[in-house]
């Protein structure tokens, strides 16, 4: 990888930004997942490249959703892999949950190295690689999931998703929590639960969350989703771009 000095103002990005295309060279990620980077960190650099008090909000609204999941399962794609794979083996851990590998640009060579990488970090439960089960509405390559995994699952997290597949697990009946810069992609405004960050900083924050909720009662869960409003949430998140934008113009 080229070596970046951690003095760049923008060092976190710009590993991230390496980290993806490294994920390209071994065959985790797709080139179309390199546009995909791109994009977030556009909408990254309009929030100000840190967690900011809508993702927090929606961050634990997730976490006692999927504390209060019967079966929850976690989503991997090959951005996912490129960039927090240790995080969401800690995270599947922390929750007892199945990771599924869950490729927009199915290849089943990538599917095969990326959940040899997770177990390789650890991963107790890797699904994916036998798809069993078809998501309805999609067509045949991206409709495959795995039964146990996120076909029946009820709370679904996917960091980094299409909007047309996080419509058709919201129609199928379940809780979906999607991670997304952007907050007016068609994902961030389907999903029940969006959290507005990078999953860099997203997917530690939300195994953080789950450790600190896990000792709470079911009740006491529910009270912190019960005045939970993702609507809210995603013009919270425009709001603080915009502020974080008039901050920049104050300091020019
Ligand atoms: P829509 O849901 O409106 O159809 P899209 O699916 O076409 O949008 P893509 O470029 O295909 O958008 O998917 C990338 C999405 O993932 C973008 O919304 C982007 O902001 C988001 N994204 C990319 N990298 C990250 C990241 N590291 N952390 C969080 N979100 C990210
Ligand atoms: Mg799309």
């Amino acid at each position: 990888m080229t070596e970046i000095p951690k003095s760049h103002p923008r060092y976190a990005s710009l590993v991230a930004r390496e980290r993806v295309a490294d994920g390209v060279k071994k065959g985790f990620t797709s080139t179309q997942g390199l546009i995909a980077q791109g994009r977030g960190e556009a909408f990254d650099y309009l929030l100000g490249e840190k967690t900011t008090p809508s993702a927090a909000k929606a961050t634990r609204a997730a976490a006692a959703m999927l504390l209060l999941a019967e079966r929850p399962a976690l989503s991997v794609n090959g951005n996912v892999a490129a960039l927090v794979p240790q995080e969401m083996v800690e995270l599947a851990r922390a929750l007892g949950a199945p990771l599924e590998v869950n490729l927009f640009h199915r290849t089943e060579e990538r599917v095969g190295k990326i959940a040899d990488l997770l177990r390789s970090l650890g991963a107790k439960e890797v699904l994916g690689e036998w798809p069993d089960a078809a998501v309805p509405g999609l067509d045949h390559a991206r409709a495959k999931a795995t039964r146990g995994g996120i076909y029946d699952a009820d709370v679904v997290l996917i960091p980094l998703e299409d909007g047309d597949r996080c419509e058709a697990l919201v129609k199928m009946g379940k809780k979906v929590i999607a991670v997304d810069l952007n907050p007016l992609s068609r994902t961030s405004r389907m999903a029940t639960v969006t959290i507005v960050d990078n999953i860099v900083r997203a997917v530690p924050n939300l195994t953080s969350a789950v450790r600190e909720l896990s000792g709470l009662s079911k009740g006491d869960l529910s009270k912190i989703l019960e005045d939970y409003d993702n609507n809210r949430i995603l013009h919270q998140a425009v709001e603080e771009i915009q502020a974080h934008l008039e901050e920049q113009f104050k300091n020019t």
